[in-house]
């Protein structure tokens, strides 16, 4: 199995294999880039049916934490961490803690957290044998919640921040009557459904399961639409709030709204279709960079220095980043998916 010669890989400056005959760990780490600072990126834990597989997956999540961060004003580069297993069979402390262990022989210079498969629980095991670990203890909730350690709170207040600059660059309105079209009433899409409804924003909410739905309509007034509506309601604004690949090329002829800002990762099933959105006319907010309100809350659960005030104004400046993509967009006429990844290569490469 090749590293140099694989697809995924784009000039990562480590990759590190490691086996623990103890426990049975098999894990790989990724390290992107570093310019910015030491890499941080989650733990994923995952079947993978081979090395190979798993290799493929780390290499490309590292690259996209390199974007997101660079794009979210951290101090850190992009690194990701797997292993491969099933997360509910596999798993023991002293499993975990050789994972820390591993964390630990690249001294400092990849961070990791939470992602698939792994539990803060998990990460305080990892946390007894290394300090490069983000995302073990909450201290902050900007929505005013009881902090638990899950940074849906600040991914659902970045969404929203971003979902009315975008607003607010289309249409030159506040959301006072806009119509939003949610698909996932999850962990973040209710509580950015929340914060619409508080703005006077008319909402349309869409799930496969029954229970946030309910809510959203006894709580918010939301409107309940069949899953395969959702996308083709004339609305506003959709904010796709569930699985990856939303916007694809069977629901993309039927969207009309103009605006497309939500918390998915992956939202587009090809990049080329950014391309698409915009000749239609369609306002894109690039995933990586409106949902990075939970990436900016792990870092400041690892700043000594923070308080709920420093993260909400850190999470602000997704509103900036976004103006600053459109303004170039329409300059040059170009997608908003590749602005952003040029602004972010930009803020990555090193000057000179
Ligand atoms: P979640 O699992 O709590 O919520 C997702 C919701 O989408 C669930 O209620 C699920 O039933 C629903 N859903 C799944 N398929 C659907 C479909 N076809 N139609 C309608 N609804 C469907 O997840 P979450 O934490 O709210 O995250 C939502 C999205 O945002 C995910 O793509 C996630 O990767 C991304 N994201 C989350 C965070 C975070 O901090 N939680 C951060 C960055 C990105």
């Amino acid at each position: 199995m090749s590293v140099f010669e694989h697809p995924e890989f784009d000039s990562h400056e480590h990759v590190a294999f490691f086996h623990d005959s103890a426990t049975g760990l098999k894990a790989i780490i990724a390290i992107h880039n570093t310019n910015l600072g030491p890499s941080l990126g989650g733990c994923r834990m995952w079947p993978y049916l081979n090395s190979a597989e798993a290799l493929t997956d780390v290499l490309r999540l590292s690259k996209g934490m390199t974007y997101k961060a660079a794009m979210a004003n951290l101090q850190q580069g992009g690194g990701k961490s797997v292993i491969i297993g099933d997360p509910r069979q596999h798993k023991s402390e002293a499993f975990m803690q050789a994972m820390g262990r591993f964390v630990e022989s690249l001294n400092g210079q990849y961070v990791t957290a939470e992602d698939s498969g792994i539990t803060v629980a998990d990460l305080q095991a990892v946390a007894t044998q290394t300090d490069h670990v983000a995302g073990t203890h909450a201290q902050y909730n900007v929505l005013g919640e009881t902090p638990t350690g899950n940074p849906a709170p600040s991914t659902a207040y970045g969404v929203f921040v971003g979902l009315k600059q975008t607003v607010k660059h289309v249409f030159n309105s506040n959301l006072n009557g806009v119509k939003v079209a949610i698909q996932g009433m999850g962990h973040v899409g209710y509580r950015l459904a929340k914060q619409l409804h508080e703005e006077g924003a008319e909402l349309y909410v869409a799930d496969i399961f029954p229970e946030g739905l309910a809510k959203a309509e006894q709580e918010l007034g939301a409107k309940i639409v069949a899953p395969e509506d959702i996308f083709s309601l004339p609305v506003d604004v959709i904010a796709p709030c569930a699985m990856g690949s939303a916007i694809n090329d069977e629901s993309l002829p039927d969207i009309r709204a103009k605006v497309i800002a939500g918390a998915a990762n992956n939202q587009l099933a090809r990049e080329e279709l950014g391309q698409v959105l915009y000749q239609r006319g369609i306002c894109y907010a690039p995933d990586y960079v409106i949902n990075a309100g939970g990436i900016i809350d792990i870092y400041h659960q690892k700043k000594n220095d923070s308080s709920d005030s420093a993260l909400r104004e850190h999470i602000d400046q997704i509103g900036d980043s976004l103006d600053e993509i459109y303004q170039r967009a329409e300059e040059q006429s170009l997608a908003t998916n590749i602005i952003a990844n040029r602004i972010a290569e930009e803020r990555f490469s090193k000057q000179g």
